[in-house]
């Protein structure tokens, strides 16, 4: 069980990694812990381009639905509603092209992670079984994966 600090973590790398993939876009964007969201996961304000995570979420978990709700948010930058036009971006972005805030009962994640620039490179829901390298000028380092919920 991890606390509400190493899941804002996980948070924080996601997000770096969203943006490295979407400068022009979520450059602008900012995102921050939020204790006032009591009845959704997370929301996103277009007016001053701020993401908010719910802190009960980053105190619950799962880390599944953390990463998932970071990629729904972020996908709201580009459309404020749930049209089909959201859906695409929310997929392309690797999140449940879904409204709904639904649980997934996984309890099996995985973050890819570079150990020379220890940088977060991605989360998947089952054991990855192929080798992946850090692509980053400077580093081609193998990258490990680590269980982390
Ligand atoms: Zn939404
Ligand atoms: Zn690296």
């Amino acid at each position: 069980m991890q606390t509400a600090d190493e899941h804002w973590q996980l948070v924080l790398d996601e997000w770096d990694r969203l943006q490295t993939r979407h400068p022009m876009v979520l450059g602008t964007w900012t995102i921050e812990r939020s204790a006032r969201l009591k009845s959704t996961l997370g929301m996103a304000y277009p007016g001053t381009r701020t993401i908010r995570i719910a802190e009960w979420l980053l105190r619950q978990g799962p880390v599944s639905q953390i990463v998932d709700t970071v990629r729904h948010e972020a996908a709201h930058a580009w459309h404020p509603d749930h049209s089909k036009a959201w859906k695409n971006r929310a997929r392309a972005l690797g999140a449940r092209p879904s409204a709904t805030s639904a649980l997934r009962n996984e309890s099996d994640y995985w973050v890819a992670w570079c150990p020379d620039c220890e940088t977060a490179m991605g989360y998947w829901g089952s054991e990855p079984r192929r080798t992946r390298y850090h692509n980053r000028a400077g580093c081609s380092h193998p990258v490990v994966y680590r269980h982390i919920g």
